[in-house]
């Protein structure tokens, strides 16, 4: 059976609820402090296990990093190849005021520490099929681009978070890009959503490129069958956004790892990020398979309403 490969961080998110986001020079007394594990690769190998794939997860953490294994492991996530390291555990601090508004201060810590030989004891282990799966919360996302490429390993990049650094990411090598709208935006240079998305599909011919855009959502390129269009948003009540990309990541590459068609793999990882809306929380609120069958059989085949360009 084919395998998901994510090379990704691990972050503990500390979250602190204060009377008013501390300013310059203040010190503030907060009320109340949780404590929950995150990280952009955590999250997306979490929802990529709960599709049912099977997800070795590549990383590293600190000497206080047996909360973010562990949460790995609770959800079946393979978890040998992450390295212990001297360094702190990638952590955030978030401050969340009575509005609900919030500031937050991240730190890569160990995510930025990944040493070479970690990673390429992995990538050395892919065989045809397996997919490799990057984000950019963490260190040589450029040479393992290169080293994937030149093993041929099918690459899935989602471009989060994006500066303006991922514009010189050598992004032609990768199978597959996802990039939200800031991140195309940013990614592109260009502020017109239109224009970037048609500036990334000239810029990348030979990637398939897929473009969220939360509940309008999501436009794509896919190099296979030269197609490119648009697919509409599963309808659900949202309350809280935080991680729809990261259940949409994870539920697409578990698909496409299972051998899904495109149009169907869009199609379950929508409806896991529609779900990762209507709760509160990043892991907590990705979905369970079920749930995402059920909305994918309720709501019946996303509508393609633009496209099929050459
Ligand atoms: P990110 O969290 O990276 O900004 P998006 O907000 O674009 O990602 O969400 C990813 C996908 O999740 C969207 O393409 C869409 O299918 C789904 N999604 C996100 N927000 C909503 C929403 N409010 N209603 C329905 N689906 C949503």
């Amino acid at each position: 059976m084919s395998r998901l490969f994510n090379i990704g961080s691990l972050c503990t998110d500390f979250v602190y609820s204060v009377p008013a986001l501390v300013r310059a020079g203040e010190t503030l007394d907060s009320s109340n402090r949780q404590v929950f594990p995150g990280g952009k690769g955590l999250n997306q190998s979490i929802a990529a296990a709960k599709a049912g794939c099977e997800v070795i997860h590549i990383g590293a953490v600190g000497p206080d990093g047996d909360m973010l294994v562990e949460c790995l492991e609770t959800h079946d996530v393979k978890t040998n190849d992450i390295h212990r390291s001297e360094v702190a555990s990638g952590h955030a601090f978030i401050q969340v005021d009575p509005t609900g508004q919030n500031a937050i201060v991240i730190h890569g810590g160990a995510n930025r520490h990944l040493p070479r030989g970690v990673w390429e004891h992995a990538l050395a282990r892919m065989t045809r099929g397996d997919w490799l799966l990057l984000q950019n919360e963490t260190n040589a996302i450029d040479e393992i681009l290169y080293a994937a490429s030149d093993a041929g390993i099918n690459i899935a990049i989602n471009l989060a978070p994006a500066d303006v650094s991922v514009r010189t990411l050598p992004l032609q090598l990768a199978t597959l890009l996802i990039v939200n709208e800031a991140e195309a935006q940013m990614l592109s240079g260009c502020a017109d959503i239109e224009e970037a998305f048609a500036q990334l599909r000239t810029r990348y011919p030979d990637t398939t490129i897929v473009l969220t855009l939360g509940r309008q959502g999501l436009q794509f390129q896919d190099v296979n069958t030269h197609q490119y269009g648009r697919l509409s948003a599963f309808k659900v009540q949202a309350v809280d956004e935080t991680a729809a990309g990261d259940a949409f990541v994870g539920y697409f590459l578990a698909q496409l790892v299972a051998g899904g068609a495109l149009k169907i793999a869009l199609e379950f990882a929508s409806a896991a990020g529609a779900l990762a809306v209507t709760r509160e929380g990043a892991a907590p609120s990705i979905p369970d398979r079920s749930e995402v069958k059920t909305l994918v059989r309720e709501q019946g085949s996303l509508e393609v309403i633009a496209g099929d360009g050459a």
